[in-house]
């Protein structure tokens, strides 16, 4: 079976999904660490990420990896290294969205991500699972919640990282990448007419399994 999650960033996707796929013995990927893992080597590379041609050529030539762990925690390798922190800079946020709806480089992601998932038994998280990746996944979720609690929750999680960021910063992290993914020309972020909708807003992450597994196991 194939499990799609979609929705906005803080939304509770990648915790939900990683348990998802724990409980049920699935590979879990998680498709935003590969744009992600993409952004950190062009910013390495010095590449200007409005270079398209190069960022294309970039993405082509990249060998990004998605390593499930028994504890089930996910390495994220780019050419062969973990970049699993680097990918959660700060540096790398700011810019993912910007080389996220580049058809070029969505096309790549979109062959790799088709080849992880086709076996099957599989969760995936990210934009566009639902909609275009596979469309014909057999579970579809999409999680949102209201902007400020998903400020919140990222704001908590990267203080627990120690990272210090404000809120203000969090905020307009997030709602910038909300309007570049939600308003780009490609697999743009939205619900699939047929993915279950969750408000995640006054719900733990607990809660939010339960109900997956409500409508999985249903
Ligand atoms: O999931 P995460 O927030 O780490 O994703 C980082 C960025 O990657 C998103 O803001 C979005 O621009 C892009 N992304 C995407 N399509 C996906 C997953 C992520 O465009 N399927």
């Amino acid at each position: 079976m194939i499990i799609a999650i979609d929705g906005p960033a803080g939304a509770g996707k990648s915790t939900v999904a990683k348990l998802v796929a724990r409980k049920l013995g699935y590979l879990y990927l998680n498709t935003g660490a590969m744009y992600r893992a993409l952004t950190l080597k062009a910013l390495d590379n010095g590449v200007d990420i409005s270079d398209i041609k190069k960022i294309s050529a970039l993405a082509s030539a990249s060998v990004i990896g998605l390593i499930n762990n028994p504890d089930g925690s996910l390495v994220v390798t780019l050419d062969g290294v973990d970049v699993s922190l680097a990918i959660r800079e700060p540096r790398i946020t700011k810019l993912v969205s910007d080389i996220a709806k580049i058809k070029e480089v969505r096309q790549v992601m979109l062959k790799l991500q088709r080849e992880m998932g086709r076996r099957g038994n599989v969760v995936l998280d990210g934009r566009d699972i639902g909609t275009v990746v596979f469309p014909q996944a057999e579970k579809k979720f999409y999680l949102d919640a209201d902007l400020k609690e998903r400020v919140n929750r990222r704001h908590k999680e990267l203080n627990s990282l120690g990272r210090e960021v404000t809120v203000d910063a969090v905020n307009s992290d997030l709602t910038n990448r909300d309007k570049i993914d939600t308003g780009r020309e490609i697999a743009p972020l939205k619900k699939a007419e047929d993915a279950i909708y969750l408000d995640t807003t006054f719900l733990t992450i607990e809660e939010v399994v339960n109900k997956l597994f409500f409508y999985i196991n249903g």
